[in-house]
């Protein structure tokens, strides 16, 4: 018998059909790595249409089983998993194409003055780091800066220059990148725009309770690194949500804008931003799913319990450890769905109101600001 997939996650965001070369690539074609891993992850679809309009075939490590276990024997320090995984998607790389795609993404540009939303050093330093694994292998990884707060025209020219040798006897124009790269641009604004109307839709038709997953798209969309978490609320028929299908631009998020300017985390603003919009949504109950090791969510994660429990709404933190093993989360998944439905049933339950969540911004003998969520000032020591 078929599996039920009328609440699958993966089902709800596959992407439309994209728009690729002109011609079908052959296997002469030039060809480029893209690993399925960390801050690649959440970009792949936008890779592989922006590699394939310039006649570049990609070949892109999704189907690697046990990347965490690979990348253990290859790297050098103790990291968190997920880069651990990247270590091991790019030796695997290595072995099946001439070159591998590793850019550095360090900021995003925002909108708002003063606002930052950075990656985590560990995102911002690892293909330096990965660099340094191989001297002989140093010149394969292409390691243009993709993410940061210059202009697109710069990342435009730092991709035209990354390129050059992925494609020696065809060399690339300024303009091809600059097309390429509109339309990948072009493509993921639309589908951005398709994953927020089917969370829309989607939480208006299904009745009772609903699950929004928070956390790194790297781990919690990624099959090798998710221990199966959003296959389990969908055998109990719950239908789960990505954060990332939120449109939080519609929200007054003014009740937590102290904290989203003091956070200048990308993700970890993200997560907050999303768990707020749950905790004002009937029937939508956020589940933080974070990494071990992970020093973003090392704060991140007692923020979120705060926002939840000013909103009085149960949620869940599950915390994704280095083992393959998925034995320990079916029993607190089970124990969270009854939990959420208890509430959602509860006729006594408040409906959830803005809530202030206004921390105290302290200066102290130290020069920086001393920030504490509850209102109690932080001690300065
Ligand atoms: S955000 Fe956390 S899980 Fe992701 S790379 Fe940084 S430390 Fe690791």
């Amino acid at each position: 018998m078929d599996r039920d997939t009328r609440y699958s996650l993966k089902k709800l965001r596959k992407p439309s059909p994209r728009p690729l070369a002109n011609d079908p690539l052959d296997q002469d074609a030039p060809s480029i790595g893209i690993p399925a891993a960390l801050h690649l992850f959440e970009d792949l679809a936008f890779w592989e249409m922006f590699f394939s309009i310039l006649g570049i075939r990609t070949v892109v490590s999704r189907n690697l089983k046990q990347p965490v276990a690979l990348g253990k024997t290859l790297a050098k320090a103790e990291f968190c998993a997920p880069v651990m995984a990247l270590h091991g998607h790019v030796v695997h790389l290595l072995k099946k194409t001439p070159y591998v795609f590793l850019p550095f993404y360090f900021e995003e540009k925002t909108n708002q003055k003063g606002v930052r939303r950075q990656h985590c050093y560990y995102t911002q330093f690892t293909p330096s780091v990965l660099a340094c694994l191989d001297s002989g292998e140093k010149d394969r990884l292409i390691m243009p800066t993709i993410k940061y707060l210059y202009s697109s025209l710069h990342t435009k020219m730092a991709l035209y220059r990354a390129l050059k040798p992925v494609i020696p006897h065809r060399p690339l124009s300024f303009f091809d990148i600059h097309a390429a790269w509109d339309k990948a641009m072009e493509f993921r604004k639309t589908e951005q725009a398709r994953l927020a109307a089917v969370f829309q839709t989607k939480t208006q038709d299904v009745f009772g309770v609903k699950v929004l997953l928070l956390g790194r798209p790297y781990t919690v969309l990624s099959d090798t690194m998710n221990h199966h978490i959003p296959q389990m609320f969908e055998k109990m028929g719950v239908q789960t949500f990505f954060q990332d299908m939120v449109n939080t631009l519609d929200l007054d998020l003014s009740p937590i804008r102290p904290l989203l300017e003091e956070i200048h985390w990308k993700y970890a603003a993200r997560i907050l931003e999303s768990a707020y919009a749950a905790a004002l949504t009937d029937g939508l109950y956020p589940v933080y799913i974070t990494s071990f090791r992970c020093s973003p969510d090392a704060f991140g994660v007692d923020y979120f319990k705060q926002i939840m429990e000013r909103c009085h709404k149960p949620y869940l933190v599950l915390e994704l450890d280095e083992h393959d093993s998925s034995v320990g989360y079916e029993t607190r998944i089970e124990a969270a769905v009854r939990s959420f439905t208890n509430h959602f049933q509860s006729s006594s339950r408040s409906k959830a109101v803005p809530m202030d969540f206004s921390p105290l911004f302290l200066t102290g003998p130290m020069t920086r600001p001393l920030f504490s969520p509850t209102g109690i000032p932080s001690p300065a020591n």
